[in-house]
């Protein structure tokens, strides 16, 4: 029920699928990352080789799993998509690389939740393009090496420090996708607005993209719910309208949901402003400790409202404000 998740679900796939950018010429903003992208993947074409393998870091919803689709379609490869939690034994990633076709790209999301057995197994393949199969047991058991087609490995994470370094190591390149910034986001969603042919006017736009998160994801899912709101009452899909619908869904003037202020209640109101450790902060917000972490943090540190500190978490002057406190008060002052 939390609009501002920024994880997909079931129903969202087709919708998403519609709106991808196939090239790293649709793809809006992380500039950066782009540029170093097209470099590797043009002397790749150039040396007629499988470009080298990529690490994929950052948030949910920044264009992780859009990116991999552009690195297949962009040096016109096949793409094989799967992962981490579908790896749970170096079997299950045999079977997987030792199918792929030469130069295909396999897509392996979430990789830090991968199997240890089948991350130990997958050093080999990236660097050797070589597998050791187990046979048999105890003494008489024995390792077949079986070769592989070269293939680039597109792995993609939130939290690449969970990464082993061995495996961190083995990527050529890691692109660390920043949030969005709202002009970006404006471009995100008029394009979603422009090839779905809903009528949304530019304050419109302008407000949706202030927030979302900075995340392309969630700009993309407000769009829909202001159409929803839009299409019921009548109206365009104008200000009013985003404001109305936005404030339905718990959505403040700068983005946060329920979860983010709980957790910024929580330190405020329950620790005077920290800090507080973070397994503490997910017992009392009933949230996991890995969402906390991966999904709420960053957005709020980058937004200024939160710090990170060896002893935890603290809230800074502006979140006091933000909860409509004057920093330092006393619950109920
Ligand atoms: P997850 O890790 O949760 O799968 P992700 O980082 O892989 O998330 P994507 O699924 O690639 O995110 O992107 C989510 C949606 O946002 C896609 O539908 C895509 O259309 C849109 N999107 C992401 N990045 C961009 C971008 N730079 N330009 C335009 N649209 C984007």
């Amino acid at each position: 029920d939390e609009i501002l998740r920024p994880d997909a679900d079931d129903t969202e796939l087709a919708f998403e699928g519609a709106l991808r950018p196939q090239s790293l010429g649709e793809f809006v903003g992380q500039q950066k990352v782009r540029r170093q992208l097209q470099l590797l993947l043009e002397a790749a074409t150039l040396q007629n080789r499988a470009p080298d393998h990529i690490l994929l870091a950052g948030p949910p919803g920044l264009g992780k799993t859009t990116l991999a689709m552009i690195v297949a379609h962009e040096g016109r490869r096949p793409l094989r998509m799967t992962s981490g939690p579908a790896i749970q034994h170096a079997g299950d990633l045999a079977a997987v690389l030792s199918s792929l076709t030469p130069g295909e790209v396999l897509f392996i999301d979430e990789i830090h939740r991968m199997a240890r057995s089948a991350e130990e197994m997958l050093y080999l393949a990236m660097e050797d393009f070589r597998v050791d199969i187990m046979v048999g047991k105890g003494a008489g058991a024995t390792s077949i090496p079986l070769e592989l087609a070269p293939f680039t490995l597109v792995g993609a994470t939130t939290r690449s420090g969970l990464l082993p370094n061995p495996l961190r190591d083995r990527f050529g390149f890691t692109a660390h996708l920043e949030f969005y910034e709202p002009g970006e986001l404006f471009r995100v969603i008029e394009r979603a607005a422009t090839l779905l042919r809903l009528d949304v006017d530019g304050d419109a736009l302008h407000e949706i993209s202030g927030r979302s998160r900075g995340t392309p994801r969630i700009a993309n899912r407000l769009l829909r719910r202001v159409r929803d709101y839009a299409l019921v009452h009548g109206g365009r899909a104008d200000r009013t309208a985003v404001r109305a619908a936005l404030e339905l869904y718990d959505v403040d003037e700068q983005g946060l949901d329920r979860l983010d202020r709980a957790v910024l209640h929580v330190i405020v109101d329950r620790f005077a402003g920290g800090p507080v450790g973070l397994s503490t902060l997910a017992v009392s917000v009933g949230e996991e400790a890995e969402t906390i972490e991966a999904v709420v943090e960053p957005f709020l540190v980058r937004s200024g409202l939160l710090a990170r500190t060896p002893r935890g978490r603290v809230a800074t002057a502006e979140a006091w404000r933000h909860l409509g406190r004057e920093p330092g008060a006393a619950a109920g002052h």
